[in-house]
């Protein structure tokens, strides 16, 4: 009777939180990598809490967490992906929505959204199963024509670059007029048919990066990559759906030491700490409920603005890693990650326009461009 009623309020309470659209955060642990580890994980519970201590202070309290779900180190991408499926597929319905990869550096932030590096297919990250799923739907719906885009850009000292195709101008964010969304015009949008179009598009925008291995690595754990996928659909009546799904992979949330930095390295420092922190602003701004929420103080929360707070989805993966030594960051990584999942955002919204609308809105446009011709 006990647990029946402690699952039935579980339930409850997700059900709620699933109504008032907080933002959803999970907790994922990456296994410890060398076995002579001591690990600072000391409970993790199927009810998504969490207790870590210090390893080397054992004297200390031990400090508990909620989320809205742990995986454990032997959680598998599939099971993973399962928990974030929902969502996903909630954007060909219309609906904005946002994921993260917080953690520090090593953490798995790269490992749950794209796999590892020698990919082999059960290993598959959020990226790859969450395209394959739209791809799924938008063959499956009869009633709906979907054409899906995407987009990848990096943001490195908060400069934006751009992954998909060669680009030569210069990017930047503007506020398009139409439906209030921003967009970067010189980063022209892929169609894309199927996943592998995708994947083929990716590896294309690796190596385009052209750095060698170690600053590679160097460069992505110090900067932001921003995978979009923007929907638009179609059904016979001729109503639309538009929408997107940001996959954020976001720069390592580690403290950098500015002391030993300098030149290069020490605007890296500046610039990751800005753009974290300004991520951090506007999720502290929209917990309050302020009036004025600071996008615009940085690259990342610019470009993810229609997806941050208000009427979208989001979801953020707290990644940590389990080893004793990461015990300081790993405490500031689920800090983070719990003022996150006080936010509440308004109830998620269906970006659907009724044929009627649109066509007026049309009309308006053509009247308008007619003035400017005039002019
Ligand atoms: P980050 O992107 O946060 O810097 P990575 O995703 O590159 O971290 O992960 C660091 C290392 O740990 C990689 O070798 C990765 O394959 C491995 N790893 C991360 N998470 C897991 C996991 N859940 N299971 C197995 N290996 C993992
Ligand atoms: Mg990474």
């Amino acid at each position: 009777g006990y647990h029946q009623a402690i699952k039935e309020n579980r339930h409850l309470y997700n059900v709620l939180q699933e109504l008032r659209g907080n933002i959803r955060v999970y907790c994922r642990i990456r296994p410890i990598i060398s076995s002579s580890e001591k690990s600072c994980i000391e409970y993790i519970g199927n009810d998504g809490s969490l207790m870590v201590f210090d390893a080397y202070k054992p004297q200390n309290t031990h400090k508990t967490f909620q989320f809205n779900k742990v995986f454990g180190p032997t959680t598998t991408q599939g099971e993973v992906y399962k928990e974030t499926q929902a969502l996903i597929r909630s954007v060909m319905d219309g609906y904005n929505v946002c994921i993260f990869a917080y953690g520090q550096t090593g953490a798995g932030k790269t490992y749950t959204m794209c796999g590892p590096s020698s990919r082999s297919s059960e290993e598959m990250g959020i990226n790859h199963m969450a395209l394959n799923d739209l791809f799924q739907i938008s063959c499956t719906r009869e009633d709906i024509k979907y054409e899906i885009h995407v987009q990848m850009v990096e943001i490195y000292n908060e400069q934006l670059s751009r992954l998909l195709i060669n680009c030569n101008g210069t990017l930047e964010i503007r506020n398009c007029s139409g439906n209030g969304g921003l967009s970067i015009p010189n980063a022209r949008m892929q169609i894309v048919q199927s996943t592998s179009d995708v994947l083929n598009l990716m590896n294309w925008g690796d190596k385009n990066r052209a750095f060698g291995s170690t600053a590679m690595n160097h460069r992505s754990s110090r900067s932001h990559s921003v995978l979009t996928v923007h929907v638009h659909g179609k059904d016979i009546s001729g109503n639309t759906i538009r929408s997107c799904l940001h996959l954020v992979d976001l720069a390592g949330s580690e403290r950098v030491d500015k002391s030993e930095a300098m030149g290069d390295r020490l605007k890296e420092a500046q610039h990751i700490n800005k753009s974290l922190s300004c991520l951090g602003d506007v999720i502290m701004a929209l917990a309050q409920k302020n009036s004025h929420i600071p996008y615009r103080n940085s690259k990342l929360t610019q470009l993810l603005q229609n997806s941050l707070g208000g009427h979208a989805k989001m979801l953020m993966f707290a990644h940590v890693s389990p080893e004793a030594d990461s015990y300081g960051e790993t405490i500031s990584t689920l800090k983070f990650a719990q003022r996150a999942s006080t936010v509440e955002l308004g109830t998620a919204h269906q970006n659907k326009e009724s044929n009627e609308v649109r066509e007026l809105k049309d009309q308006i446009d053509n009247l308008k461009k007619a003035l400017t011709i005039k002019e």
